[in-house]
């Protein structure tokens, strides 16, 4: 077979399409867009699964510096004043870049194309983040906060980060949600985290997305369903601050978009394998869901279909090739479940 210039073959087991529908046969890469997909014998440059690339859909990269601290509640562990507002007042600057930009590269290594974060400390706060993604060729959606005394976001913002409605005053709130509407930026709360309190404030902002619903009850998930709101889950940090599980097989059969999240760094590793692994045993035993809440759901949800989209001919890249035959992958009969259960970061051959 003529080769050119720019061309990368890849066989195995393709995800094809919305429905990630397994597919046996082989895909060419010409010019970073999939050019061809069939199923004639040819030489390829990689075997293995080949699958979009993944989105992670709430994280906060800020706190990158400050892994693994103790087991405390979530009020004192990331509420104001609390010990990630103590440490990111009184690190150097320097110091929380190149912890966010290790957890990008880890992130992109791991096959992340695109992520969105909450990053605190105004205008400076979304300047570290972007000096932290300089070259990581990852696509990041910041939700910034105005600086104190200020309604406006930074100009390269996507939108508004907002913790819960009840750590701010409501004035303040719905002051600053105008205002970034009012610039044309998204707007992302997290709501029913610990209770269900928040909901119906973050609700009647109409916001662009929720984060964790932990608490929610089939009332307030009908309410998020019929305003056709999506939702981002973050099941493993809401395991580490002790506040319960997302109902997400309600989320689902009720309609409602559903992302998947690490949240804060300090808590998870950034690393959407162990997501997937733990979401699809603990509470969703549908695999095809699970990898589509951490593909093609976080694109929808974040507007980056470009990098994380289904796999069809005319795609513009990313896409994922994990190896079948790893030590950890190898005697898997279901390429689809190993690659939601049991697959890890080390597994990714190629991010293309
Ligand atoms: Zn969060």
């Amino acid at each position: 077979m003529m080769r050119s210039y720019g061309e990368v073959v890849l066989s195995g087991t393709i995800l094809l399409g919305e429905d990630l529908e397994p597919f046996e046969g082989h895909l060419t890469f010409r010019n970073g867009v999939v050019a061809e997909i069939g199923t004639e014998e040819v030489a390829s440059d990689l075997q293995g699964i080949i699958a979009p690339a993944l989105v992670n859909a709430h994280v906060h990269l800020g706190d990158s510096f400050l892994k693994d601290p103790p087991y405390l509640p979530l009020r004192d562990l990331v509420g104001p004043g609390g010990l990630k507002h103590r440490a990111l007042a009184s690190t150097p600057r320097r110091e929380v870049v190149e912890g966010m930009r290790g957890s990008l590269l880890y992130m992109a290594r791991s096959g992340t194309s695109a992520f969105a974060d909450f990053r605190e400390g105004g205008a400076d706060g979304v300047e570290m983040l972007l000096e932290a993604m300089e070259g990581t060729g990852i696509v990041g959606r910041i939700m910034g906060r105005p600086d104190p005394g200020s309604v406006h976001l930074h100009k390269d913002c996507w939108g508004i980060g907002i913790s819960s409605t009840k750590d701010h005053p409501w004035s303040w709130v719905e002051e600053v949600v105008e205002a970034a509407r009012s610039e044309g930026k998204k707007v992302a709360l997290h709501a029913g985290e610990s209770d269900r309190d928040d909901i119906e404030e973050a609700l009647s902002l109409s916001p662009d997305l929720l984060v964790h619903l932990t608490r929610a009850e089939p009332r307030d998930l009908r309410m998020v369903a019929e305003a056709g709101i999506p939702v981002v889950v973050c099941p493993r940090s809401n395991l580490v601050t002790g506040v319960g599980l997302p109902d997400v097989a309600k989320m689902l059969e009720m309609g409602i978009t559903v992302g998947l999240g690490t949240d804060n760094v300090m808590l998870n590793s950034p690393n959407l394998f162990s997501e997937m692994e733990f979401l699809s045993k603990a509470l969703v035993h549908n695999d095809r869901q699970v990898f589509m809440m951490c593909t093609l759901n976080g694109a929808q949800i974040l507007g980056v279909e470009e990098v994380a989209g289904a796999i069809r001919v005319g795609k513009k890249g990313r896409i994922i090739v994990i190896d079948r035959r790893s030590e950890n992958m190898a005697g898997s009969k279901d390429p689809l479940a190993s690659l939601v259960r049991r697959a890890a970061p080390s597994d990714v051959l190629a991010v293309i």
